[in-house]
């Protein structure tokens, strides 16, 4: 018995047999080790299933999601990966809104796994500090690549925003469709959420509806 599980393959099971949740993975918090147990467990799923995983063009999937997994999709709940971000004193003496619109968002629903696509629209008062436009989608996306509720993504996303910036004056409009709603459940295909988060002077009216028309909200 012990050897099978030493070399990290299992055993055939019978059918009659309880399916066996934990396997040896290795160890460790590393890329390479969640890489590799990520594999394992998607291609037990896959064999539950009943996919062949013989099959040329399957054989490769588990290695290739959890990659993906961990490296692309998801790598933003490992907060080292998060951009590093210069800022420039606020030199100029801009002290307007500055709206950065329609941000291309990809996230995964926590709850089913399935793809939330849609937009975000960001906008901040400088105050001492600015930072060069694409790090606002660097910080976008750095929060995307968790799985994620809509709500908190929006929160964080503003945090992040706020930290990065030195102030509360931050303001996030987040649009997006759900494909747990679209392909499955009630296969809703015409329905999106909205999201939104108001900080420092955004909270006041004048500043708030500055930034809903910039973004062709009002
Ligand atoms: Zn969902």
């Amino acid at each position: 018995m012990g050897s099978a599980q030493a070399n990290g393959r299992v055993a055939a099971r019978q059918p009659d047999d309880p399916l066996p949740l934990l396997h040896p993975v290795p160890h460790g918090d590393g890329d390479t080790e969640k890489i590799a147990a990520i594999r394992h467990h998607f291609a037990r799923i896959m064999e539950v299933l009943g996919l062949d995983l013989t099959d040329e063009s399957l054989r490769e999937t588990p290695q290739r999601v959890a990659k993906m997994f961990v490296n692309e999709v998801f790598s933003g709940l490992d907060d080292r990966n998060f951009p590093s971000i210069t800022t420039f004193p606020n030199t100029y003496g801009y002290g307007e809104m500055l709206v950065e619109r329609n941000i291309s968002l990809h996230t995964f629903c926590e709850h089913h796994f399935l793809p939330i696509i849609g937009k975000v629209h960001v906008a901040y008062f400088p105050g001492e500090k600015v930072i060069g436009l694409s790090k606002l989608n660097h910080i976008v996306k750095h929060f995307a690549r968790r799985p994620q509720v809509q709500e908190r993504l929006t929160v964080q996303i503003a945090e992040g925003l706020q930290r990065v910036l030195g102030t509360e004056d931050v303001a996030v409009y987040v649009e997006a469709d759900h494909l747990c709603v679209a392909a499955r459940g009630v296969e809703d295909t015409k329905s999106s959420t909205v999201t939104n988060y108001y900080g420092g002077k955004f909270r006041e009216p004048p500043e708030r509806r500055g930034f809903l028309e910039a973004v062709g909200q009002s």
